[in-house]
């Protein structure tokens, strides 16, 4: 639709337009514009920006001549075109993006037009309208609409809705965790449940009853192509409704279809990673968000949302439950989940499931102390694989049985050595090494990308004995095979599974039983559901426990934990499966907490500690990251940043602790000719910390311009940052 054009007098209405502009700008996205006609606040249209025509959402009518920002410069233009169409957006979806762009400090319009699907952005009206009539015929014919992202999947609306004689009994726990969430409450649920809980089940049910009341479910997990075993899940249960996936693994046209669907209320269930959290969904009854404890919830740059944490958020704000599931949550809604007169803050509701369904228990948990090893081969380097996990593993082999071992560094050894010269396959542009990879006979920089094929020789000295130091997946591999000779060994990892397709076949072929042994990153602790693997053995897992990450112990928990719940998953192997862990610290607090299963001690041990040290979430934390041409660049601004707003930190009520960190270079200071640093601010008090950022905002704009030319290259604002 084209609006008739608007002429420059009473008649015309004036709009606030969001629209993506750039953060140096200074503008937080919000332009003026003119139309004929009043468009209500979450139309998509067409508007001019300099040079472009680019798309934007309306998001307020303003009195023709009120004092809203005006671009100075330019008289009003005019609204080229409405996207009509589609329904407008839902006021719920405008205050979720605006409540984000607030919190996390990004401009309005970046942050609204980056949770739109990319290709909307593409498409004028004609376009967009020749879609949606692609899509309605599809919809109209029943076996076209692909469920999830699979065309190939359960056809939807074909099928009747699974007898309910079909459902398997709920366990006691599971009873009574629904009984709870059925009683409702404005508070959020925490889903504690040990891994084979029957936690998905629960999510189930609880999607059944919101579907059944006539509403939307959108249900979120960490990574979609690590669950696919979830995602059939799904579409089996819910065969007779409509099921879409977003995740940044589709097509821009499978996105923008998909989500398109969730906003005309066409899609039933939203089975979605970190991204979906932003779908309008106009019917939203329950959300659902798994493994909440994942650190992928968290956007690592550009905009850093928390989709977890904006998730609690979405759910206060729309009035619908929301439950968070984890046999390891993260301290954080642990803390929230802590009644107050135990330490914590109360605000959501724990419902707890210990035990595993068919009472399978997890694996025995052997701590395979490498100090004894080392005695007993006489103060000699212990073997890569210590003789009795090698035993055990070969028992398994024998029984036909599977073992996983996990070692969370791909590649074949982390570094090059040449032992004449000292020599090292350090990256040019990182400060970091280059990983020798065996398979392709290349050094490749997993910081970079780098690549090259492995020198012949030392490149400094010609020496041609330079030697793998160290060990990652492939590596471990091979040594295996060569230790259990006729075994069958497999490796999961990124890079086996970088093709299309490759995780799933790999993953079919354990579960044939075709790999007695699977050699494996973190990527294969998360989500799969082994059958016959009854022994899980972590040959490398102590750097976490020294690592200058405060969040190191608690990842590292949970993913021995995670690990260790692929095991023994079948009742009649349950009873021998075991979980070893090869340490040279095998009485540290987290290995005699995982030994137990007590996830409950270890949050309390790491919450005490967390509370002496102003920690989360006992404060919050901000990092402001700078990136230059040289680390003087990087840490200059962030000094001069840090000066900038003296007189704000000065102003915060003393009670609070606003407190500035001094610059230092990052972990990794230099990646791809990069340099990066980074200022810690710690706060004890959310609000104190929000006021103070969104002031400081415009002074660092301004420290930033200024730096630019001493070879600043971009900074950000970090809210809740992950990574330290
Ligand atoms: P979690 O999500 O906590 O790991 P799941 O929901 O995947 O647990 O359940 C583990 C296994 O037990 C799955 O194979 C599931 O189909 C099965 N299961 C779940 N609930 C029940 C139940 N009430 N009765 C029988 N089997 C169940
Ligand atoms: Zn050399
Ligand atoms: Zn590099």
């Amino acid at each position: 639709m084209t609006p008739p054009e608007p002429r420059l007098d009473e008649a015309a209405v004036r709009l606030g337009v969001v629209v993506d502009a750039p953060q140096h700008s200074g503008l937080l996205g919000v332009l003026d514009y003119l139309s004929a006609v009043p468009l209500p606040p979450g139309t998509l249209v067409r508007v001019p920006l300099g040079r472009r025509v680019v798309t934007g959402v309306v998001w307020a009518v303003l009195p023709p001549s009120g004092d809203a920002p005006v671009l100075a410069t330019e008289s009003l233009k005019a609204v080229i075109e409405v996207l009509d169409g589609l329904p407008v957006l839902p006021p719920t979806w405008r205050q979720l993006v605006g409540f984000a762009a607030a919190y996390y400090q990004r401009g309005l319009g970046e942050m609204a037009l980056m949770v739109l699907p990319p290709e909307l952005r593409q498409l004028d009206a004609v376009q967009l309208q020749r879609r949606l009539k692609r899509l309605d015929k599809a919809l109209a014919t029943p076996a076209a609409v692909p469920t999830a992202d699979a065309p190939a999947g359960v056809p939807a609306d074909v099928l009747p809705a699974p007898a309910a004689a079909t459902l398997p009994e709920l366990s006691p726990q599971q009873a009574l965790a629904l009984r709870a969430l059925a009683a409702g409450g404005a508070r959020p649920f925490l889903l504690w449940g040990s891994t084979g809980s029957g936690k998905t089940e629960v999510y189930l049910r609880q999607a059944q009853a919101a579907l059944d009341a006539g509403r939307q479910v959108l249900m979120m997990v960490p990574e979609i192509n690590l669950t696919p075993q979830l995602e059939a899940r799904v579409a089996e249960r819910f065969a007779g409704r409509r099921i879409v996936s977003l995740h940044s693994g589709l097509t821009p046209a499978q996105r923008l279809r998909n989500w398109v669907m969730a906003l005309q209320g066409n899609a039933d269930l939203v089975l979605g990673t970190r991204l979906s959290v932003f779908t309008p969904l106009p019917r939203l009854g329950l959300i659902v968000v798994d493994e909440e404890h994942d650190p992928s919830y968290k956007q690592q740059d550009g905009a850093r949302y928390s989709a977890r944490d904006l998730a609690v958020y979405r759910a206060h704000l729309e009035k619908v439950p929301v439950m968070l599931g984890s046999a390891t949550p993260s301290l954080e809604s642990w803390h929230n989940a802590l009644p107050v007169a135990e330490g914590g803050s109360g605000r959501y509701l724990r419902l707890d499931m210990p035990e595993r369904i068919g009472g399978g228990d997890m694996p025995r948990v052997r701590l395979l102390d490498q100090n004894h090893v080392l005695k007993a081969t006489m103060g000699q380097e212990p073997p890569p694989l210590s003789r009795p996990l090698l035993d055990a593993i070969a028992q398994r082999v024998e029984r036909g049985e599977q073992s996983l071992v996990l070692l969370n560094r791909r590649g074949y050894a982390p570094v090059l050595h040449c032992s004449d010269c000292g020599w090292k396959s350090g990256c040019p542009h990182c400060s970091a090494w280059r990983v020798f990879h065996k398979a392709d006979r290349t050094l490749r920089c997993h910081h970079c990308g780098f690549s090259e094929r492995v020198p012949r020789a030392c490149p400094d000295c010609g020496n041609q004995d330079i030697q793998p130091v160290g060990r990652g997946t492939e590596r471990l591999e091979e040594q295996l095979a060569a230790a259990l000779p006729g075994a069958r060994v497999g490796r999961i990892d990124a890079d086996v599974t970088k093709h299309k397709g490759a995780l799933e076949a790999q993953l079919a072929s354990v579960h044939a039983g075709e790999v007695d042994v699977l050699v494996g990153t973190q990527m294969v602790a998360k989500g799969h559901d082994f059958r016959r693997i009854t022994l899980v053995a972590a040959v490398n897992p102590d750097a976490a426990l020294f690592a200058s990450d405060f969040r190191a112990a608690e990842r590292q928990f949970a993913l021995l934990l995670q690990a260790a719940g692929r095991a023994g998953r079948d009742a009649d192997v349950a009873g021998h499966s075991e979980m070893w862990v090869q340490t040279w610290h095998a009485t540290h607090p987290l290995y005699q907490a995982l030994q137990r299963y007590d996830f409950a001690a270890f949050a309390t041990r790491q919450l005490q500690e967390r509370q002496m040290a102003g920690l989360p979430p006992y404060a919050s934390l901000a990092m402001l990251r700078a990136e230059g041409k040289t680390q003087e660049a990087a840490q200059g601004f962030l000094e001069a940043a840090a000066t900038a707003v003296q007189d704000l930190v000065a102003q915060a009520p003393e009670a609070a602790g606003l407190m500035l960190y001094p610059a230092v270079p990052t972990p990794v200071q230099r990646v791809a000719n990069v340099e990066r640093a980074q200022l810690m601010i710690e706060c004890g008090q959310r609000a104190v910390l929000q006021r103070f950022l969104s002031e400081a905002q415009a002074m660092w704009l301004a420290q930033a311009q200024q730096h630019r030319r001493s070879g600043l290259i971009r900074w950000a604002v970090d809210v809740d940052p992950l990574a330290i």
